[in-house]
């Protein structure tokens, strides 16, 4: 194996500002006052913020170290399974933040904004070829929020034919937010099984599915990284007792330009712009989950939407069985410019990036399932899922692998989830990492079992390298300590 990433390198400690500041360093020299001072600055700087006294360089320190701290998909592999890490090239923030787009103030009369119109418009075409549904939102902030507006839509759609129904069926493969969005609507989630080889059965289906049931809501490809293959036979099922079905599409990065989900039953779904799309998350920052839905419930959809008349583009409310508004304005342009300019670049290998990234989930699939116990041994999606069973003969868990992750130089995978999978280790290496990399962190897992059954201590004792050890998870959330 070759040297590991995490090595140690210098990490500095670092106070806060407040306890590095010294009375009158300055960074920034003001010319010299030719007026007299008004009250109201004397007030000003009487009664402003305590804020420390800091030359320049103290700031830019201060700043850097706490960065490094940090570790992003800048900084290397992000192996998050159901998170979609990849990195997001900067071309789309450059165009995200050009002046017309980052200046327009969202009051502004739509005949000063046409350009931004032009591009929601146009982004809801592209997202409508995509999933091969025909009629987009591009209000909602986030995947959930998505689900919601997609569950309010078809809580909708049944109110309209007279006969609203009560129940939605939930696979256990579905991510977490599927139950929790359904619930909010008034709906109760039926739990669905999925069967030996990890997704839905029709047989299943057919036996839950009744006339007061809305719907199904399905992740696909589902959590264990696995296409439900009898997607078409279960909406045939569901359509045939007048329910809809929802897919969470948040996964969508496994299937551009592969799968139309329109043509295979899906009524309407979401997607997540901010996984699949090109927007950096994680920290919580703006995303954007846009519904598409089949033409017969673009009426539902969120008001205002983008209409077009005579090469004019203008905002409608004029859709009287709108489920009304799930956003301020228009939703988080910031992010729909960032899509758009990804789409726009990325054209036709679109559907290249899906493939790299299955790709490199069977390749790590592959390569690991010696190392890792897997429990659903055949091709995966986007995402592979192993466990710990091999390693707990030894006393050692995921949790411990994935600490000793960290001490290598690699984030950890997401752990514990899907909640089907016991101990579960879910991999998303996405389409951005090359071979060499794939490599190192299959290298590196693979010490990391053999340090499971020589030297275990070493994985109980992991991380050892960062800054901080093993935190009280819950604590560190509720009381964070923020002083370094
Ligand atoms: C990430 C994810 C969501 C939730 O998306 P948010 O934008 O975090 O609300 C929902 N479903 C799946 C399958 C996801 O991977």
């Amino acid at each position: 194996m070759k040297e590991p990433l995490g090595i140690t390198g210098l990490v500095l400690n670092e106070p806060l500002l407040w306890e590095k500041g010294r009375e009158g360093r300055i960074g920034f020299s003001m010319p010299k006052r030719d007026i007299e001072p008004s009250p109201l600055h004397e007030g000003l700087i009487r009664n402003g913020p305590d804020f420390p006294d800091l030359s320049e360089v103290d700031v830019v320190r201060h700043y850097t170290r706490l960065s490094q701290w940090n570790y992003g998909v800048d900084s290397g592999m992000y192996p998050l399974g159901s998170c979609t890490m990849k990195y997001n090239p900067k071309t789309h923030e450059r165009q995200a933040a050009l002046r017309g787009f980052a200046g327009a103030h969202p009051l502004l009369p739509e005949f000063l904004c046409q350009g931004i119109l032009v591009l929601m418009f146009n982004l809801e075409r592209y997202l409508a070829e995509i999933t091969g549904l025909p009629a987009v939102t591009l209000q909602p902030a986030a995947g959930a929020q998505g689900e919601l507006t997609g569950m309010m839509i078809v809580r909708a759609y049944h109110m309209d034919t007279g006969k609203p129904r009560h129940k939605i069926l939930i696979p256990d493969t579905a991510h977490g937010t599927n139950p929790a969005s359904s619930a909010i609507c008034g709906f109760s989630p039926v739990p669905v099984k999925s069967n030996e080889r990890g997704v839905l059965s029709p047989e299943y289906i057919a036996s839950v599915m009744d006339e007061d049931t809305a719907g199904i809501m399905i992740t696909n490809p589902n959590t264990l990284g696995l296409f439900e293959e009898n997607i078409k036979e279960i909406a045939d099922i569901v359509h045939g007792k007048g329910g809809l079905v929802y897919v969470d599409g948040a996964n969508m990065n496994a299937m551009m330009g592969i799968v139309s989900m329109g043509q295979i039953g899906v009524d309407l779904m979401h997607l997540n712009l901010h996984k699949t799309f090109s927007t950096p998350h994680g920290g919580g920052g703006p995303g954007s989950g846009p519904v598409c839905v089949r033409e017969d419930l673009a009426p539902f959809l969120p008001v205002p939407r983008v209409v077009e008349k005579d090469g004019k583009y203008a905002l409608s409310y004029d859709f009287p069985k709108s489920i009304g508004k799930v956003h301020a304005f228009y939703g988080n342009v910031g992010v729909l410019i960032k899509a758009y300019s990804y789409i726009l670049s990325m054209g036709q290998d679109l559907k290249r990036a899906s493939q790299l990234a299955v790709l490199n989930a069977n390749y790590i699939k592959e390569r690991l399932k010696d190392t890792f116990h897997i429990p659903y041994d055949r091709p995966c999606m986007h995402e592979c899922v192993f466990t710990d069973k091999f390693q707990k003969e030894n006393k050692v868990t995921t949790l411990d692998i994935a600490k000793r992750l960290i001490d290598y130089g690699f984030h950890p995978p997401t752990i514990y989830f899907p909640l089907v999978v016991q101990g579960a280790i879910m991999i998303e290496p996405t389409e951005t990492e090359s071979k060499e990399t794939l490599d190192l962190f299959i290298e590196t897992c693979k010490a990391i079992a053999k340090e499971a059954r020589e030297t275990p201590q070493r994985l109980l004792d992991a991380p050892t390298k960062p800054k901080v050890r093993r935190l009280d998870e819950a604590l560190a959330a509720r009381q964070p300590r923020l002083a370094g």
